[in-house]
């Protein structure tokens, strides 16, 4: 059982709706044994450029601090699903190496469409996708997206569904927390009661934690590259 080195690609700062300081936030995840984390407000037409920006000077700043790696990214919210591909692509534009999409999750009422529409985009995860219909994963495994498994409350109420229709069309399944204030981010209770509570045998469990490894090693690549 792994008890530290944690990976988390998705994470709220006071850019968007979190509660903690970008710095904050970072300083926090070190401290609770992360080996890697992604920055991911919440972004839509109306603030993803100054986001990015924002984010990626906090990452400039703080990534390989004390061995902690850190992501810039962002997570699509709420966009009109005909809008997604265009803002993903901006995203990157910018220097976002890690883009998610706020999946349809059955928290809210996130517009149905938007998990179709992410899966044609250029993005990394889609986040809490609710109740995705399995023509929808498979496109998922075809375009190297992975579907998150989730530790927040409300968006894990599909987390079963979502490993049972993810690992039977073959996507890869990563593990977040979408962590909003301090006490959200992982612990080694958390994410083995996440993954095992979303039905998953111990082997599974240890592939979905190779999967946040596989992601990890592909951002700071893409992360090199930029
Ligand atoms: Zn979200
Ligand atoms: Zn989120």
């Amino acid at each position: 059982v792994k008890k530290t080195g944690w990976i988390d690609f998705h994470t709220h700062s006071l850019l968007s709706d979190g509660l903690l300081l970008p710095s904050e936030l970072i300083s926090r995840a070190r401290t609770a044994g992360y080996s890697c984390i992604g920055l991911t407000d919440h972004v839509d037409a109306s603030n993803l450029d100054s986001v990015v920006r924002a984010i990626i000077r906090v990452c400039q700043s703080q990534d390989g601090v004390g061995g902690l790696r850190v992501l810039p990214g962002v997570e699509l919210t709420y966009v009109p699903p005909k809008q997604i591909k265009a803002l993903a692509m901006r995203a990157r534009e910018l220097g976002a190496v890690l883009v998610l999409v706020h999946g349809e999750t059955t928290a809210e009422p996130v517009p149905p469409g938007t998990n179709a529409a992410a899966l044609a985009a250029e993005i990394d995860i889609l986040a809490h996708p609710g109740l995705i219909t399995s023509s929808l994963a498979k496109i998922a495994a075809r375009n190297g997206i992975a579907l998150e498994i989730t530790t927040r409350g409300g968006h894990n109420l599909s987390n079963g569904h979502v490993a049972r229709i993810g690992q039977a069309a073959g996507a890869r399944l990563v593990l977040d927390t979408d962590t909003h204030t301090p006490e959200n981010l992982l612990t080694p209770h958390r994410v083995y009661s996440t993954l095992q509570g979303a039905g998953l045998t111990p082997p599974q469990v240890r592939r979905v934690l190779a999967n946040n490894e596989w992601l990890k090693r592909r951002l700071l690549k893409r992360l090199r590259s930029a």
